[in-house]
């Protein structure tokens, strides 16, 4: 369900998605706030209210985003074969630098990330990366073979993505703006 909020001077829509959750919280995903609820409350003025400023930062910086992602343009020139053979190589020279093995390669339509590792050591890369610029391929392949190293998104991981990209904050956002830009492109195509 999509609810609306007045924030300062800016209308705010966000989707409240009830789970079986103790305590409400919100979240944001890709260019969407969320507001999880537990099953039976309805009331979520209390919750927009209490965390306004957060909301309001957020999506000023969602909007910067998607501003951005008018500016971006998605890659056709690079065919999947091409892309597979260099996510491969990336991936040998990566595990290899940072002293990991790992099991397999999978190439998958993905809606709502980039890529993935298994702790079976699988890594998932999305099919949809081949229209991304060559550094962002990349940077997607290091950081699902860093977490060969460590699986959460914690201070270890961070650091190990920091010692080869120390403006990573910078590409996680660039990624996000592609990620608007892909998933308008596809809608177009549907
Ligand atoms: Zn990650």
């Amino acid at each position: 369900m999509i609810e609306k909020a007045l924030i300062n001077d800016i209308e705010v829509e966000y989707e409240v998605i009830h789970r079986k959750v103790k305590n409400a919280r919100l979240e944001i995903k890709t260019d969407k706030i969320r507001l999880i609820m537990p099953i039976n409350h309805f009331n979520t003025t209390e919750i927009i209210r209490n965390h306004e400023n957060w909301i309001y930062n957020k999506v000023i910086h969602i909007k910067q985003l998607q501003n951005e992602a008018e500016k971006r343009k998605l890659n056709l020139d690079l065919d999947e074969d091409e892309f597979k053979t260099m996510v491969k190589e990336l991936i040998l020279e990566f595990t290899n630098d940072l002293g990991v093995d790992f099991n397999r390669v999978f190439f998958k339509k993905m809606r709502s990330r980039w890529g993935s590792c298994s702790s079976k050591k699988n890594l998932n890369i999305n099919k949809y990366l081949r229209f991304l610029p060559s550094s962002l391929i990349e940077y997607v392949v290091y950081h699902e073979v860093a977490h060969l190293v460590e699986m959460s998104h914690n201070k270890t991981f961070w650091n190990i993505i920091a010692f080869k990209y120390p403006d990573y904050k910078e590409i996680e956002n660039e990624l996000t703006v592609y990620w608007i830009c892909l998933k308008k492109c596809l809608e177009s195509l549907e």
